[in-house]
């Protein structure tokens, strides 16, 4: 049976995100920002956790755990070079581990860059990613522990995976991403439509996530840092598509 997914907003402008298996009753959140939230989607859906799944060491990433750890006595898995920041961590993994949730399974990737460790998590027979504070929609994480070749070289084995993956992400900023990867993409078509998309989902109090990775591989600049027309619109025509990436993500913290 295909997963079920509940996307949920919590704090400013975070997803929770609950993957539910429907033939075993088993239920993971992918992080936890915020414990009453995670509750308020459990009740919802009517779904016991029993899993949550850790992308990351970030405090609004992983705050909620001990209630929730406490309450539901849940399997908290967390990134193996992380774990000692992540409490109640019960089991670790990295890349090339799998993980499950119940019947469904996930291919662990080390996608290093926001934070040394961070992991991303891609259910293959669901064709679902989640990619934490890696990949945003239309933007990337803030590269804080490691370096732009790092989070660039993250970036592109995320671009590698299937086009038909949808995929959630650590927070809703796709708004001010697209007001940005304008300045260095105006003419880009498939940024103008999701520009437009995104506008009218804003405008009715929608989240602007999940997304398909093949509309956004075509439109989040963080991703074509390797395509001339990119480099050439940052004055960086002839250096290496990590150099590009750089410069955008320099850009975008000033920005
Ligand atoms: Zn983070």
């Amino acid at each position: 049976m295909p997963a079920k997914v509940h996307q949920f907003p919590c704090l400013s402008d975070n997803f929770g995100v609950l993957i539910h298996d429907p033939e075993t009753g088993a239920t993971a959140a992918i992080d936890a920002p915020e414990a009453a939230a995670v509750e308020k989607a459990l009740k919802e859906t009517g779904w016991t956790l029993t899993d949550i799944l850790v992308t990351h060491h970030h405090a609004d990433h992983t705050q909620g755990i001990p209630e929730l750890k406490a309450k539901h006595k849940c399997k908290v898995t967390s990134p193996k070079a992380e774990a000692a920041k992540i409490a109640d961590t019960d089991a670790t993994y990295g890349e090339g581990d799998s993980v499950r949730v119940g019947s469904l399974e996930a291919r662990v990737i080390d996608t290093p860059g926001h934070t040394a460790g961070h992991i991303s998590l891609v259910f293959d027979k669901d064709k679902i990613g989640f990619f934490g504070d890696t990949l945003f929609s239309i933007g990337c994480g803030r590269v804080i522990e490691g370096t732009p070749a790092q989070m660039w070289d993250s970036l592109l084995k995320i671009r590698a995976l299937p086009d038909d993956i949808t995929f959630y992400c650590g927070h809703e900023y796709t708004q001010a991403n697209i007001k940005f990867a304008l300045t260095i993409e105006p003419d880009n078509p498939a940024l103008q439509k999701r520009a437009a998309e995104v506008d009218e989902l804003r405008a009715a109090g929608k989240p602007t996530l999940p997304q398909t990775l093949g509309t956004e591989k075509a439109a989040n600049v963080f991703l074509r840092a390797d395509i001339p027309s990119v480099a050439a619109a940052v004055g960086m025509t002839g250096k290496s598509a990590a150099e590009v990436f750089r410069e955008i993500r320099e850009r975008k913290n000033k920005f």
